[in-house]
């Protein structure tokens, strides 16, 4: 029998468009060869253009898509130059983050021996591992209502209890998973800044005791800037980490850097009821309209929703499409023939979506 979802497309500002149709192109080939399942596609307009055009950058009826669907896909929202009368961008897949509860952001960062990029890795290395960056609250809690006068400016960190124990359970799962598939030792590391803040000794503590419940798993701490460190020296050595919005914001550039940018970067903000899908990068207005954006992120954050909907559904076929468009996106990067210019190549973004088609119906 063929199961049907119904996935929300926004297509967002910048270089999104672009980036999308060719994903979404992808994804309704594999649904169709598979017969195993059937993916239905609403646009769901948000964003700086849209909010230009209407004064509303989320609006209701967009939401309620995303609410209905089974999965989002997301490009990138937001434009320089146009900002709510505050001054403030426009960033409603923050607000979305907020709106369905997606406290779980997941950054996997991954490099193949071969591929480009800034560190050479040891013989017989790869990277592999995934940053869990809480997205609901930490020091982006209060965006938007920091306390500023003429002497002085402060920003709220805010971490619940209920939040925590959510994000640090779906990071012990993601390790376990991790481990069932041979992808990782099972090995979940917290990030905090506990030596200073107590905030963050409360953040650990809980962590601590959510552990209990793994025993199969290791657990680790570390401080965010030894984090930070490690991921240059050593980013071999880890599996599943988990840390706070603002850390994790920060750290997974980090990592987009040792992929060799932001163009190949995926990720996933995830709830209990609802998940975004969508490249780490912004709208990139620098290079909008003009055919040469990397859509090697966009596809790969795809894939990731096709593996996550085939795990909560229980859609095997979809499990493997998933990792089959990954791995030919991976393909596409380590041969190195077809690369867009911010891998130092000078394919177009059709061109580069062609190669991952390519690979993965070769
Ligand atoms: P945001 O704050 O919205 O995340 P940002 O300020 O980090 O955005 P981006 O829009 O991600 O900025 O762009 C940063 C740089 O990376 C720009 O020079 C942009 O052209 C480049 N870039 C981002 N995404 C891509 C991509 N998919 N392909 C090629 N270049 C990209």
């Amino acid at each position: 029998m063929t199961r049907r979802f119904e996935i929300a497309v926004f297509e967002g500002d910048g270089i999104g468009p672009e980036i999308t149709a060719p994903t979404v192109s992808l994804l309704r080939e594999l649904a169709a060869r598979s017969g195993d399942y059937a993916l239905d596609f609403t646009d769901a307009p948000a964003g700086a253009t849209h909010y230009a055009k209407t004064g509303e950058s989320l609006p209701e009826t967009s939401l309620e898509v995303a609410r209905r669907a089974d999965a989002i896909l997301l490009s990138a929202m937001g434009l320089p130059g146009v900002r709510y009368p505050d001054g403030t961008e426009i960033s409603p897949q923050i607000e979305l983050r907020k709106r369905l509860t997606l406290f779980a952001g997941v950054r996997p960062v991954r490099v193949r021996p071969g591929q480009p990029g800034p560190l050479t890795l040891p013989e017989g290395r790869e990277i592999d591992f995934v940053l869990v960056r809480e997205s609901t609250e930490g020091l982006f809690y209060s965006q938007g209502t920091g306390e500023v006068t003429e002497t002085e400016a402060r920003e709220t960190l805010r971490i619940t209890r209920d939040i925590s124990e959510k994000l640090f359970r779906f990071s012990f799962g993601l390790a376990r998973r991790r481990k069932a598939a041979g992808r990782g030792p099972g090995i979940v590391t917290c990030v905090d800044k506990a030596n200073v803040f107590r905030a963050f000794a409360f953040f650990r503590a809980i962590f601590d005791a959510e552990a209990r419940a793994f025993p199969e798993l290791q657990t680790r701490h570390a401080y965010v800037d030894a984090t930070a460190l490690w991921m240059v020296q050593k980013p071999w050595d880890f599996d599943v980490l988990v840390t706070e919005n603002m850390f994790g914001d920060i750290l997974s550039d980090l990592g987009a850097g040792l992929m060799g940018g932001l163009g190949l970067a995926p990720s996933a903000d995830i709830g209990l009821d609802h998940a975004v899908f969508q490249p780490c990068h912004g709208s990139a207005p620098d290079i909008a309209g003009q055919g040469i954006a990397n859509p090697l992120a966009m596809i790969l954050s795809a894939a990731m929703m096709l593996e996550w909907l085939g795990e909560t559904q229980e859609v095997p076929a979809m499990i493997r499409d998933g990792e089959r468009l990954r791995l030919a996106a991976e393909r596409v990067v380590a041969e190195g023939r077809v690369l867009t210019r911010d891998l130092g190549g000078n394919a177009g973004t059709a061109e580069a979506a062609e190669a991952v088609r390519a690979a993965l119906f070769a």
